[in-house]
């Protein structure tokens, strides 16, 4: 959707509202006490009400949006920017575009929102040939941590462990990228260790069975064997990586210069949020990503919990 048809769709509450109740009507009211599918509309209270309970269920309730007192239309033009971009937004450059006065409010419904591409993300499975890797993220370092003898390499206190997969079939030489791989759809998880007890619970969290996994010859793999229907391990040296690994290391690049371009000292309880947007929107990079982002936002309540703020900008 582009900024003309947004405002066009969506000029002021009562569009937004509109639109939220036909989403929510589309996917089925459920009361909650009795179970009952048939509702009256409310429209003075923006509630529906159950014909056999009496029950009421309000219009944002079970949605991103639950128990938020900003308007729709904060939330509309959120999901149309996020989804307008392949980069992303802020939460100040939000906070300046809406004219909003406090800070909070918007950096929660930034990440509400980011919880919950995850949320449907995590339903779906990577299948077929697969490539896995880790990347090391850079976040901000905490002030306990500050004060001890920093790390250097992976094991830095300020990089945040992430396993990176991605979806890679065998294609006719791509000229433009000069790749052997077309991708699919990736997937990008924040772990906390290498050990391959932490790899091998996401893999079969993650990867279809019947997948083939490619990887370098990590000790951390050694049983993706018995969890996938084959496992191709190799010494990769760096030259080789745009043959046998591209497509994990194409991603990581992108989502690490995107991540520092938009955002400064990710805190690393935050990054998976990040990588949430990031994946969410390459998957659907061929789709009305905004549909899909509303689909989303109705479907789902989110889990976030803003337990870090601490007055400064958090990010
Ligand atoms: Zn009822």
């Amino acid at each position: 959707m582009n900024l003309l048809s947004f405002y066009k769709n969506f000029p002021d509450e009562d569009a937004c509202i509109k639109h939220l109740k036909e989403q929510r009507e589309q996917a089925g009211i459920v009361c909650s006490k009795c179970g009952c599918t048939h509702h009256y509309w409310k429209s003075y209270r923006n509630q529906w009400q159950c014909k056999q309970c009496g029950h009421r269920t309000g219009l944002k309730a079970g949605t991103v949006m639950h128990g938020s007192n900003l308007p729709l239309l904060y939330w509309f033009i959120a999901i149309h920017l996020l989804t307008s971009t392949k980069k992303s937004f802020s939460a100040a450059e939000l906070q300046r575009q809406l004219g909003h006065k406090r800070y909070q409010p918007i950096w929660e419904l930034l990440h509400k929102l980011r919880n919950v591409m995850g949320q449907r993300d995590a339903e779906y499975k990577l299948v077929g040939s697969i490539e896995l890797d880790e990347g090391f993220f850079s976040t901000s370092v905490s002030a306990d941590e500050r004060n001890k003898p920093r790390k250097r390499g992976r094991g830095s206190q300020a990089k945040t462990k992430v396993l990176v997969m991605a979806e890679s079939t065998l294609q006719e030489p791509n000229k433009r990228f000069n790749l052997d791989k077309a991708v699919g759809h990736i997937k990008m998880i924040v772990i906390d260790d290498l050990k391959s007890k932490t790899l091998d619970s996401n893999v079969i969290k993650f990867i279809n069975n019947e997948s083939e996994l490619t990887t370098d010859d990590s000790t951390s793999y050694v049983n993706f064997k018995n969890i996938v229907n084959s496992h191709m391990s190799q010494v990769v040296e760096p030259k080789m990586i745009s043959k046998v690994l591209p497509w994990v290391h194409i991603v990581i690049s992108n989502a690490k210069r995107l991540l520092l371009d938009i955002f400064h000292d990710i805190k690393p309880e935050f990054l998976q949020n990040y990588l949430n947007e990031f994946c969410y929107k390459f998957n659907r990079r061929k789709l009305d990503v905004f549909e899909r982002l509303m689909h989303s936002c109705v479907s789902y309540r989110t889990e976030f919990k803003h337990r870090y703020y601490d007055n400064k900008i958090a990010v």
